[in-house]
């Protein structure tokens, strides 16, 4: 047997998991997660195993406020929300203000009351009605603190806006949260400082574990309080997002990348797919030293660590090298003809298959796929046409 002494990545030091390898001190009151839910360090990852949080008598709130991206939130929001669920004693809900749709499962996530406000997403410039939004919730609940992500996508901004605007005691950029106090690293990193929790928690990134080992009630509360985003006049006008092809990315940024290992022979019908997928191309170090990419695209430790939502790896091992350069990838998709290569234990999903077939059928189901909403919208835009004859723009 192997000696199983677990390494402890210095990036990542605090960390909450099910099996008890955790830096939060819960709540004072033994919390509900100790004392009062038995919880199963197995099964503690499928939500269908995991007990409900208890809950009795509640009397207080934490109220965690984070935006939705395309109906999703991302580990950082997830692991602003365990942090408020862990520290939650069994007198304590958790509720969950989110700006945009929210498709995901929030009683997995550990939320036991939403308030969804699907008029905002991450992509609209209201920082003035989201502060009003969250003003008038935090009236209405009256929460024991605030916590949001430390993020430079509008919960960041949006949470020091609020403290400022509410003279709130917040503390930012927080790596260490527990009971009594949060910490935060000073001077460049040189000192590391804490304080009692200040109303407003801005948590850094990683500095819990977002699995949690109990649900939440995931009830929806209605946000009737918070007036529409509509009503309220706006001191900006939102020019939108401008769209910019994938390829002029820097791949860090890159939010969809295909990335190509050793395994990939058909480098123009590789290229071809991250065309017609608008995605960015990566590179295994292997593939970069045959010549096949430039160095700029090597991903892992001695190339680019990248923080893709999808990561396709086609004929790649998944060395622990390449893997390091993933490792905050939010899905990974393998597509390799050894379904026992590393990278299928790192994947979410495994495509068993040669990478040339399967890139030249991905091409052709999304070209099919583009065809075929082209003829609808030109069908759409005929049939307008022939009712408002006058009226439509070519
Ligand atoms: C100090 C050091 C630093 C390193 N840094 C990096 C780094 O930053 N990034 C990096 O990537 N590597 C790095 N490496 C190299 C790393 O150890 C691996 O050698 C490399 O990642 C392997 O690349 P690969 O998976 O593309 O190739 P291989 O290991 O050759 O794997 C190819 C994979 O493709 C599959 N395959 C083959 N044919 C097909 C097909 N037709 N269809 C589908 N699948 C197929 C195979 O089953 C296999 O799993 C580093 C190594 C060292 C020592």
């Amino acid at each position: 047997m192997t000696n199983a002494i677990k390494r402890i990545d210095p990036r990542r030091p605090f960390i909450v998991t099910a099996a008890g390898l955790r830096r939060i001190t819960l709540g004072e009151t033994g919390g509900a997660n100790t004392d009062e839910v038995q919880w199963s360090a197995h099964g503690a990852h499928g939500s269908a195993t995991k007990p409900r949080r208890t809950i009795s008598d509640p009397k207080q709130m934490m109220l965690v406020a984070a935006h939705t991206d395309r109906g999703a939130l991302d580990d950082h929001a997830c692991q602003a929300i365990a942090a408020a669920a862990l520290l939650a004693d069994a007198q304590t809900e958790v509720a969950l203000l989110v700006f945009g749709e929210l498709k995901d499962d929030t009683a997995a996530l550990g939320v036991d009351k939403l308030i969804e406000l699907p008029d905002y997403d991450r992509r609209t410039f209201a920082p003035e009605s989201e502060l009003r939004a969250l003003q008038a919730c935090a009236a209405a609940l009256a929460p024991r603190h605030v916590l949001l992500p430390d993020n430079a996508s509008g919960d960041g901004d949006l949470g020091r806006r609020y403290a400022a605007s509410t003279g709130a005691s917040v503390a930012t950029h927080v790596v260490e949260i527990d009971a009594k106090q949060v910490g935060v690293y000073e001077q460049a990193r040189r000192a590391f400082a804490t304080r009692a929790l200040p109303d407003v928690i801005l948590l850094a990134p990683n500095a819990v574990e977002a699995k949690l080992p109990f649900i939440g009630a995931g009830e929806r509360l209605a946000g009737d309080f918070i007036r529409p985003a509509s009503e309220l006049a706006q001191p900006y006008r939102d020019l939108g997002v401008e769209e910019i092809n994938a390829a002029q990315v820097a791949l860090e940024e890159a939010d969809f990348i295909v990335s190509a290992g050793n395994g990939v022979s058909d480098v123009a019908s590789f290229e071809q797919l991250a065309s017609v997928f608008g995605a960015a191309i990566g590179a295994s170090r292997v593939a970069v030293d045959n010549g096949h990419f430039t160095r700029d695209k090597q991903v892992g430790a001695t190339g680019k660590t990248v923080e893709a939502s999808v990561y396709i790896a086609f004929g790649i091992s998944g060395a622990v090298q390449h893997l390091q350069g993933i490792k905050d990838c939010r899905h990974v998709i393998a597509v390799n003809l050894d379904g026992s290569a590393p990278i299928a234990k790192r994947a979410n999903l495994t495509v068993v298959g040669d990478a040339q077939a399967t890139i030249a059928a991905l091409i052709e189901q999304v070209q099919t796929a583009r065809g075929a909403s082209r003829a609808t919208s030109n069908e759409t835009r005929a049939d307008a046409r022939e009712r408002h004859p006058a009226g439509v723009a070519a």
